[in-house]
């Protein structure tokens, strides 16, 4: 399990904590706090959920950083998008992670 993500210029804490719940005491399987600069992940989850939950918190940091207004079906849109597109592509993923002066 990854235990801390960079997005922009700030460093978030990744966890895993059982039974998460909103303010409403409905399960869900991520959050994030801004302030504490953590994210937190269901861990009865599965890897996938876990995946897909982070990506989840990912968007709504980047959105948040950057002033704009989101819901949650456009994050869970963008989530299952971004996750789909990570796991399913690998060959994408080592070239965006590659070096640049030796790309062609
Ligand atoms: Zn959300």
């Amino acid at each position: 399990m990854i235990d801390k993500i960079k997005i922009g210029p700030i460093e978030y804490e990744v966890i895993e904590l059982g039974c998460l719940e909103d303010h409403n005491n409905n399960p869900i399987y991520g959050a994030v706090d801004m302030g504490l600069c953590r994210m937190v992940l269901e861990s009865f989850a599965n890897h996938q959920w876990k995946a897909v939950s982070l990506l989840h918190e990912v968007v709504h940091v980047m959105l948040d950083q950057a002033g704009q207004e989101h819901d949650e079906k456009t994050i869970n849109v963008l989530a299952h998008g971004i996750y789909g597109l990570i796991k399913y592509n690998p060959e994408l993923v080592d070239w965006i992670g590659g070096d640049d002066q030796t790309a062609p």
